[in-house]
């Protein structure tokens, strides 16, 4: 039986290639006689493995030396918590940019740590859209600015190449929770004071964490923590202050090689533009079958919410899709309908197995 086309939002989708090296060198890795995830994280086996992850992702994003790359544990929300411990001062205010809902819990994370500002809120808008860099009202004196690069659950995204771009917030720094779109087209990681996301949309295995920081920002003293809270012990440390989860690093790093050898970010640029407007097509030439909400200059590549004009025909669709191995379609509680999430290890010919089923949906059902 083929592998199901699985649209899931994370734990996602991985190239079958990567799982298939994973599963050849599970009882042996390399000929050592063991799996890696037998062996200590602090053996030269792991310790290479481990140092070739970072160099490959530096490769894939081109990460300036300047920048510190962290694999850590507690998943993109612990990180959220973390940034104000680390970069905030008691007392210092931050500024947060809320387009969906990770951007809202990021900010709520924070709250007994820093005075939160939400500078803009999409919310009164059902979170359709990236409110206008002019209306939002900034701090000059804020630890940070956080935004959310690709809205998950709302499929709102902060567009680098088109429309929006990365945001200019002058002095303060840009911090961008890039869990469901790190590594998916060329990016200018030297206008963010730091990038964070946990690996199980586009990088890998849940698990493991991904911070990427500037070094001067590692400085700021920030408020009372114990070292396993505080970055630049990791920094110091190379992420190995406690056992690392060294199978999930491992996998990554096997993801990071596969995307490097299928042609790198600007390759995944090109596939995330087709996947994307195959579907976004389809949704539109409807006649409101089906229908995505989203402003369309701050639609997501990465995540398409979709919803049926009759919501009794979710069901059968989500039945019909699974009996056409089109798997985990089924909408966020939070919004209901459908979701698609193409990330960059979803082939074109997935997305284009669920236009076809959708637009034979709508044949049937319309
Ligand atoms: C999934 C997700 C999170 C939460 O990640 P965890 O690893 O479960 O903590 C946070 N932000 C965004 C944008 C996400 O997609």
């Amino acid at each position: 039986m083929p592998r199901a086309h699985n649209f899931s939002a994370g734990p996602a989708t991985l190239p079958e290639v990567v799982l298939r090296q994973a599963q050849d060198e599970m009882l042996d890795w390399h000929g050592v006689g063991a799996s890696i995830v037998e062996l200590s994280h602090r053996g030269p086996e792991f310790m290479a493995v481990a140092a070739e992850a970072e160099a490959d992702l530096r490769t894939l994003m081109s990460i300036p030396d300047d920048y510190a790359v962290l694999f850590l544990q507690g998943g993109a929300t612990l990180q959220q918590a973390l940034i104000a411990l680390n970069f905030a001062d008691p007392g210092q205010g931050a500024d947060y940019i809320v387009t969906g809902h990770w951007g809202k819990t990021a900010a709520k994370q924070v709250k007994p740590y820093v005075a939160v500002n939400v500078a803009a809120n999409g919310e009164d808008g059902g979170f359709r859209s990236i409110p206008s860099r002019d209306t939002w009202r900034l701090d000059n004196k804020a630890a940070y600015v956080h935004i959310t690069a690709n809205e998950t659950i709302h499929g709102v995204e902060f567009r680098p190449c088109n429309g929006v771009d990365t945001p200019d917030v002058g002095d303060v720094p840009l911090f961008a929770d890039f869990s469901s779109s790190i590594a998916s087209e060329p990016l200018d990681v030297s206008r963010y004071g730091l990038i964070y996301g946990g690996a199980q949309k586009n990088l890998g295995p849940v698990g493991v964490s991904v911070v990427i920081v500037r070094r001067d920002l590692l400085e700021r003293v920030g408020q009372p923590r114990a070292d396993i809270f505080n970055y630049a012990s990791h920094v110091k440390g190379e992420s190995m202050l406690n056992t690392p989860p060294t199978w999930n690093w491992y996998l990554a790093g096997l993801v990071f090689k596969w995307m490097l050898a299928e042609g790198g970010v600007e390759e995944f640029a090109r596939r995330s533009a087709r996947k994307s407007s195959l579907l976004y097509s389809v949704i539109d030439g409807s006649g409101g079958f089906y229908r995505n909400e989203v402003d369309a200059a701050a639609r997501s590549r990465m995540n398409i919410p979709f919803f049926l004009k009759d919501e009794t025909l979710d069901k059968p669709f989500l039945q019909q899709a699974q009996e056409a191995r089109l798997i985990s379609l089924k909408g966020h509680r939070a919004l209901g309908g459908m979701r698609a999430s193409i990330y960059n290890a979803m082939p074109v010919e997935g997305v284009q197995a669920l236009a076809d089923f959708m637009q034979d949906f709508q044949r049937r059902h319309g």
